[in-house]
């Protein structure tokens, strides 16, 4: 006879209930939200049952499984991908670019097929990454890449950081093949590739070039967090092999069957039983791309039934029952007429091409991006040149390569190029450091940089002055309106001799009056992302914000102090040292505030259970990162603090963190590991109800 059941015992029990209950709310609403688009509940409310299985997780360790939604993010970098053999290679398709080629496609393959009532699935062909998944008794377990079709990478901690991949499959234990393969193309929004583009933007880096170089780049990150951090998608367009017997008889059957199972299909796919219909299907398609969230480059056409398929068979490396219809293509030739340069806000010089107009993926193209002096010199781009432009949605067009074929005979005329070595703008010397690739015009007061550096900070990205453009900003600066970013709130003083200029009249003048007063309101973080801090984004400003809570503070911070703010690396600390200590920002910080712009309340919370309390972080946790943690405790009113002082009330040290525990232990502050500290909050009064209201 078994014993009766300890205490423990019992609350371990109930502890599997209620982790299996909040897995299968938590896949359910990841299937809602990530593959139907169709979310039932709030990001609070799923942040909730999150966190409540991430803590009963961490209390009973013996629950934690890999297929826990808590574990998509989980392994360490690595320093290279082990290679997988396909157990089926992953063909490639032949291609087809009209109506007629689709036709003869057809017609070889009724003769070979020997029936001429194919049916036919039609479905986008996403422009991204062609993966492998392969899941064992409905459980995820490994995912690849194509590599060369026979091996490719495995990536398998990586795709599991993409929710619209069910970890699980939904299907009753038993019901399904015991393994099996699926295959699916991996891809990036605009939406998000824009979002990330900002994000690059606002913090002065290169921008990247194209979403699905951008998702091929994140997928292959040996740091699974950075994969999670960059939001990719996923369509699975086939099943691959299966152990056993197929389930299905048809392609169209193994897709409603793999929806059904929780894997993402394309709902743009549609069957057609005559391929004039199919045709019409793919001609609509070059219209109505740009209306989709994301890049096709054309469509697949399938026929659908298997026993079908067998029969057409393989080709090479091209399957017979499948073709690619490939949309015209995005890359046209023209002349590049000369490479011109424009200084940006933080002065960088930023070549780029004039291009005899052209008419590339949907629009006419004249000007398009050249990079970086590096990758002129590495192509050998020239002035005179014709060149090859690429424009894909909503990116910015690019010059891909010179056709040196067509130089022949016109060698004279082209201008190998040179960076200019003085400013186009102003005439200042251009410096450039050994170390980057990046030159700089020398002079502060170039009306280009001070004029890009306006319309930053009026964006909306910072300080959000609505109306105030880069025309605006342009203009104010060459009338000489503004001489640096503080005459933006002397503006509303000079509203006669504003009116005078052409085209802006009295009414616009107002709101703009009004914007400009609004914007005095935004919090700190906003304005340190307006001033042009060399290295400072979106993230680093609030990292500061939240860190110093106001501007003297963080004026007055010395480097050390800059150094051990979290999540901020030692060159970002330096450039936000050297910035605060250079006499005319700490000027122009001096009008600002004269102006009434609110830099020196306080925004860390007041009230609040871990009030009064000065805290240190260090080390890693598990089930914050960093900028959650120091957020989530200043919202509960306490403080964050970069150094171990007697002051501090506790540190809070995770794994690793050695010289501030150490400091702690002499000082004799108290350490909490993360349970304890989750401990004290509950102790301080935190529960879900405070976690809900900050949200
Ligand atoms: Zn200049």
């Amino acid at each position: 006879m078994s014993p009766e059941p300890t205490a423990e015992m019992r609350e371990l029990e109930d502890a599997r209930t209620r982790v299996e209950e909040l897995r299968a709310e938590i896949r359910y609403h990841d299937h809602r939200y990530h593959v139907l688009q169709q979310p039932e509940i709030g990001d609070t409310q799923y942040d909730l049952m999150f966190r409540e299985l991430v803590d009963l997780e961490e209390r009973f360790p013996d629950l934690v499984s890999p297929d826990s939604p808590t574990q998509r993010v989980s392994g360490e970098a690595t320093v290279e991908f082990t290679g997988v053999q396909h157990r089926e290679p992953m063909l490639s398709l032949g291609n087809v670019f009209n109506a007629e080629e689709l036709a003869a496609w057809h017609t070889r393959a009724v003769r070979r097929g020997e029936r001429d009532d194919l049916g036919f699935v039609c479905e986008p062909k996403i422009d991204g990454l062609a993966i492998s998944l392969i899941y064992e008794d409905g459980r995820f377990v490994q995912g690849a890449t194509r590599g060369d079709g026979f091996r490719g990478e495995d990536i398998t901690v990586n795709l599991r950081t993409l929710r619209s991949i069910p970890l699980v499959l939904n299907a009753p234990a038993g019901t399904l093949p015991r393994a099996f393969e699926v295959r699916g193309e991996v891809y990036m929004s605009k939406a998000e590739f824009a979002r990330l583009n900002e994000e690059r933007r606002v913090a002065g880096e290169q921008l990247y070039m194209n979403p699905r170089n951008t998702a091929a780049g994140s997928l292959r990150q040996l740091d699974p967090r950075v994969t999670a951090s960059r939001r990719l998608d996923l369509f699975i367009y086939q099943l691959g092999w299966v152990e056993g017997n197929r389930p299905v008889d048809s392609h169209s059957g193994a897709m409603a069957w793999l929806a059904g199972l929780g894997l993402p299909t394309n709902p743009l796919t549609e069957s057609f039983a005559t391929i004039d219909e199919v045709a019409r299907f793919c001609e609509t398609w070059v219209e109505r791309r740009d209306a989709l969230d994301y890049g096709i480059d054309g469509v697949v056409i399938k026929v659908d039934d298997f026993a079908t398929q067998r029969v057409l068979g393989i080709v090479g490396r091209e399957p017979r029952w499948a073709i690619a219809w490939k949309f015209p293509a995005e890359q046209a030739v023209t002349r590049l007429r000369h490479i011109e340069v424009s200084v940006g806000r933080t002065g960088v010089l930023t070549p780029f091409a004039a291009l005899e107009p052209v008419f590339v993926g949907g629009a006419n193209v004249s000007l398009a991006t050249l990079h970086n002096a590096d990758h002129i010199r590495s192509l050998d781009i020239r002035g005179g040149d014709d060149v090859i432009v690429q424009r894909a949605g909503d990116v910015i067009p690019q010059v891909v390569a010179p056709v040196l074929s067509r130089r022949e005979g016109r060698e004279a005329e082209l201008v190998p190029f040179e960076m200019p070595a003085t400013c186009p703008v102003c005439g200042a010397d251009v410096s450039h450091g050994d170390d980057e690739a990046a030159y700089y015009c020398s002079n502060r007061r170039c009306p280009a940089q001070l004029s890009r550096g306006v319309e930053h900070y009026a964006s909306r990205g910072a300080l959000d002055i609505e109306g105030f453009g880069e025309k605006l900003a342009f203009q104010m600066v060459d009338l000489e309106f503004i001489q640096s970013l503080s005459d933006i709130y002397a503006l509303p003083d000079r509203r006669e001799e504003l009116l005078a200029i052409p085209r802006i009249g009295a009414k616009k003048l107002e709101a703009l009056f009004a914007n400009i007063e609004g914007s005095k309101q935004q919090p700190l973080s906003r304005l340190l992302v307006g001033l042009t801090i060399r290295h400072v984004g979106t993230e680093t400003a609030r990292a500061l914000a939240r860190h110093f809570g106001n501007m003297t503070a963080l004026q007055d911070a010395a480097l050390e102090e800059l150094q051990a703010v979290n999540d901020i690396g030692p060159i970002v600390a330096e450039s936000v040292f050297a910035f605060f200590r250079d006499e005319e920002n700490a000027a122009l910080i001096e009008r600002l505030r004269d102006h009434g712009v609110r830099i020196d309340e306080d925004t860390t919370a007041r009230g609040g259970p871990l009030e009064g309390l000065s805290i240190v972080v260090t080390g890693s946790l598990e089930r914050w990162s960093r900028n959650e943690v120091e957020e989530l405790i200043t919202t509960l009113g306490g403080k964050v603090s970069g150094a171990v002082s007697k002051k501090t009330s506790f540190v809070v040290a995770g794994e690793g963190g050695g010289s501030k525990r150490d400091k702690a232990e002499t000082l004799g502050v108290e350490i909490l590991d993360e349970a304890g500290f989750l401990d004290r909050l509950r102790e301080h009064g935190w529960s879900a109800e405070i976690a809900e209201s900050r949200t």
